[in-house]
Formats: structure tokens, C-alpha cells, sequence
């Protein structure tokens, strides 16, 4: 199947929303597209990288006659930006998002938007630390995965289209329910992240001449590198993924007291069973880098 869109709009010019723009502009998916946002400087940016082709700051300009809408802001606007454009999209045009959180979305999203105009929930998983249009690149979703959420009320045709868009930009596409995909981006995604930043605040709440990081090595490097992520991104999708998260955060606590126990104890044996199945967990499941 090809698809084309004749005007695709970019609510959200920013890694993921320049990403995606990129591949189209590409791979010729699309006749023009139009970045919205708040910031021109980053728009203006867009354009001049060549991932837009032009930007307006006012959502309705940049909606008007759009066959496709692609919401790529952070989680918690997503929903008042569909209220304020529902009025000036035309029938048939296809919404779809990217956002890191989807029961919460896709429920309100399907909710508000009028029977003519098809919602296709998505997420990619893929993404760096980086934030803003200039970390946008062609290749960040190549051999990636992608999962969309489909509800019944999903319209068929979008559905495909949507799937096909994220072949195209070189992703695995999986169906899953969103409550499904809360929970398990809960465990794989958003606890990882939360960690990250708890341990780097430990110990910069420990570093009090300042100098202590200056020490650290590449392990420290590896697992901390998500820390660097955006913070208003991060509290969105915390807030909206709040009872999960704090499913998977309690048994997190588990696993640390066992491990707190088993040194406090002098429990070798049992520090070492618990480090040894990490291992076998995580090779194989091909973690390896
Ligand atoms: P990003 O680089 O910060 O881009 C977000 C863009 O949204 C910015 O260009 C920002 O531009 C715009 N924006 C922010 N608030 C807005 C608002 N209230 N109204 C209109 N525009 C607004 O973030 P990103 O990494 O691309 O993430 C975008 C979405 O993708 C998020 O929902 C995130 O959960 C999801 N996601 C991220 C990753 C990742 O690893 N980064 C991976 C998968 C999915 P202005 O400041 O100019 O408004």
C-alpha cells in the first residue's frame, strides 16, 4: 500500500514530530508540511533544516485542510490542543500521536473527536535524551518498534495508513491495547527513567564539593544518560501513567530491600543468586550492547 498525504501537520516540532517529518519529506509521503508550536525560533529552525516546510502559531492556520495531524507535543496537551483544533479540521482527516502514555489519550481523543474524523493512537519506541527540532534525524525509528493502539471505534483505512507510515519510516509496527501498553511501558520505560533520575540526584544531594561526578566512570555514564531527558516530557508522562507507575515502583522498593537485607545480613550467596539471574534476564533477552 502507498500512501500520501497532501498536507500533513506537525503539532510539535521537536525530536519525534522532526523525526517523522523527515521521513516524509523523504520518502515523498506528503505534499507540504506545517509545524506548529510555541516557540518560533524552534519552527523557524524547522524550516530552515528543511524537516517543514513552513510554520504558523496558530493552530488553526496550521490544521486548516491538514489529511493528516500528527500530535507530538508532550502527553499532558495533547488533549486540549485536539479541543481547540476539532473545530477547524475538515472531514476525513486522520489524527494520530506519538505520546508516551495511550489509555488516558486514546479514551479522551476518541471521545471528543467528531465520527468523520479517524484517532490512530501510536507510539515509537525510540528516542534519545535530546530534545528540540535540531535532534531530530531520518534514521531514529530504523528497526525500531512502533506500537499502535486500536480501539473497535479505530477506522480501518487510518489504521492501515497510520501502519504504513511507520513501515516506511523503518518500524516494526505492533497492535496492542493501550491499558496493556501503559502497563508494560510503566515497567520497561517510565520506572527506568525515574530511577535514572533518583540515583543522579542521590548523589548530588551526597556531592557537596561538587567534584564527586567529575569521578565517574562509564557504567555511571550508561545508566544515567536518560537523566538527561526532558523534564516537562518526563513529569507528563509520570502524572499520566500514575497508577501504574506506582505499581511497578512498589515492587522496585521489593527488590532494593532484598537487596539491603541480603548485605546487611553478609548473605553472599543470595547477593550473588540475585546478580546472577539479572544476567540470565537480560541475556537473554538479547540485551546486550
Ligand atoms: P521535544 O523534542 O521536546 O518536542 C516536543 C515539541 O512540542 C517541542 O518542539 C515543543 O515546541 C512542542 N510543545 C511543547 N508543549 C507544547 C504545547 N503546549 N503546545 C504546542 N506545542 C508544544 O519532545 P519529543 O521527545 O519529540 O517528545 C514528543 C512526544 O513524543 C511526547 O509526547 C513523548 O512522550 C513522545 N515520545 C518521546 C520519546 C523520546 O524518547 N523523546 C520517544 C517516544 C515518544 P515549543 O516549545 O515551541 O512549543
Amino acid at each position: 500500500m502507498s500512501i500520501y498525504f497532501k498536507h500533513m501537520a506537525i503539532i510539535g516540532v521537536g525530536l519525534i514530530g522532526g523525526s517523522l517529518s523527515r521521513v516524509c519529506k523523504e520518502k515523498n509521503l506528503t505534499g507540504k508540511i506545517t509545524g506548529f508550536g510555541r516557540n518560533e525560533s524552534n519552527l523557524k529552525k524547522g524550516v530552515e533544516l528543511g524537516v517543514i516546510d513552513s510554520y504558523s502559531l496558530d493552530l488553526k492556520d496550521a490544521v486548516r485542510d491538514a489529511d493528516i495531524v500528527l500530535l507530538a507535543t508532550p502527553v499532558r496537551a495533547m488533549v486540549d490542543i485536539v479541543k481547540m483544533m476539532i473545530p477547524h479540521l475538515k472531514g476525513g482527516t486522520i489524527v494520530t500521536d506519538v505520546g508516551s502514555v495511550k489509555g488516558y489519550l486514546v479514551d479522551k481523543i476518541e471521545e471528543l473527536l467528531p465520527k468523520d474524523i479517524s484517532f490512530v493512537g501510536g507510539h515509537p519506541i525510540a528516542g534519545t535524551e535530546r530534545s528540540g527540532v535540531e535532534s531530530s534525524f531520518l534514521t531514529l525509528f530504523k528497526d525500531s518498534n512502533c506500537i499502535l493502539t486500536p480501539t473497535e471505534k479505530t477506522n480501518g483505512e487510518a489504521l492501515k495508513k497510520i501502519e504504513e507510515l511507520w513501515h516506511t519510516a523503518g518500524a516494526k509496527v505492533i497492535l496492542m491495547d493501550a491499558k496493556d501498553h501503559d502497563r508494560i511501558l510503566a515497567a520497561i520505560s517510565h520506572l527506568p527513567h525515574l530511577v535514572a533520575y533518583a540515583l543522579v540526584n542521590t548523589i548530588g544531594d551526597i556531592d557537596e564539593d561538587d567534584n564527586l561526578l567529575s569521578l565517574a566512570g562509564g557504567g555511571f555514564k550508561d545508566f544515567t544518560r536518560i537523566a538527561s531527558s526532558d523534564p516537562v516530557m518526563w513529569r507528563d508522562i509520570c502524572l499520566l501513567n500514575k497508577d501504574n507507575l506506582l505499581e511497578i515502583i512498589s515492587q522496585f522498593q521489593g527488590s532494593i530491600e532484598r537487596l539491603k537485607r541480603y548485605i546487611k545480613k553478609e548473605k553472599g550467596t543470595k547477593l550473588e543468586d540475585e546478580f546472577n539471574k539479572a544476567n540470565r534476564i537480560r541475556n537473554s533477552n538479547n540485551l546486550m550492547c
